[in-house]
């Protein structure tokens, strides 16, 4: 699932040749992407509006169009944007004429979205009743980070993929983090201490930087707007690494399941947390 390193090497790739553009037409072939709105409804709203900008916030691509329409993408599971590719791939959902390009968004699973947002209050309302803290926002601080797991007793793990904690972290760059930082995925949110919530917040960072430059992970769908992969799952320390040895000390990687995800761990780098005193402990 592409996560906001994928999403922002998008955002990088598709900028020069959008901004500026105006929207010919939007043509959705599969209703459910731009659901509630009629597929015929959004291309009267968003045909003839230049692009003004092309945002990202979370794992959102906002294309940010005149007169304040917003037009936000979510490629969830398996969503995959092709700019100008040389023939329509099967699981073609939704095909976008701008400028001298067409860009298609291709979805097997079906799960991605086109959700339109008219007005720049909207947008932030929008985002505030979904999204937290954006990890690079000057606001991400370690006392913010630890202030909002405070009294928090899900797993971090779990915790780091509530996008309304901090927005674009997934199941990659949440196991990556975590290993950095030496605490177990199972770990209550609220029970790190001081010095672990500044290290992870730095850590969180330094592994979305580190996938940012490695233009995002290509284990499933992800593709690039050419069609080639990213190189981040080619530098994992321990996500999808199961049964190999940690890089730090050797010991094998065990994967678990923490908040129904697959989640890989090194329990000598990352101790396992000691059992709750008591049953039922809320
Ligand atoms: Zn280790």
């Amino acid at each position: 699932m592409p996560e906001l390193p994928e999403v922002e090497t998008i955002r990088r790739q598709l900028e020069p040749a959008v901004v500026g553009a105006r929207i010919r037409d939007l043509d959705v072939r599969d209703a459910r992407w731009c659901a509630p709105i009629a597929p015929a409804e959004l291309r009267d709203i968003v045909g003839g509006r230049r692009v003004r900008a092309l945002h990202r916030r979370g794992k959102y691509l906002d294309w940010a169009l005149e007169g304040e329409v917003h037009l936000l993408m979510h490629l969830r599971m398996t969503g995959t944007l092709l700019l100008d590719p040389a023939e329509v791939p099967d699981h073609t959902r939704v095909v976008i004429s701008l400028g001298g390009h067409h860009l298609l968004f291709v979805d097997p699973r079906r799960f991605g979205t086109g959700q339109l947002v008219i007005g720049d209050e909207e947008l932030e309302a929008f985002y505030a009743s979904r999204l937290g803290v954006e990890p690079f926002d000057k606001r991400f601080t370690p006392a913010h980070l630890r202030s909002l797991a405070r009294g928090r007793s899900v797993p971090i793990k779990a915790f780091l993929l509530d996008q309304r904690m901090v927005a674009g972290i997934g199941n990659i760059y949440a196991d990556e983090a975590l290993f950095r930082t030496g605490v177990h995925p199972r770990r209550a949110a609220g029970a790190l201490r001081p010095a672990q919530y500044e290290l992870l917040r730095d850590a969180i960072r330094e592994v979305l930087s580190a996938g940012i430059d490695a233009r995002g992970a290509s284990i499933d769908d992800f593709r690039h707007l050419d069609g080639a992969r990213g190189s981040f799952q080619d530098r994992f320390l321990v996500h999808r690494r199961g049964g190999e040895p940690c890089v730090r000390c050797g010991t094998t990687i065990r994967k678990l399941v923490v908040g129904g995800r697959g989640t890989y761990v090194c329990v000598h780098c990352q101790p396992v947390p000691r059992m709750r005193r008591r049953a039922g402990a809320a």
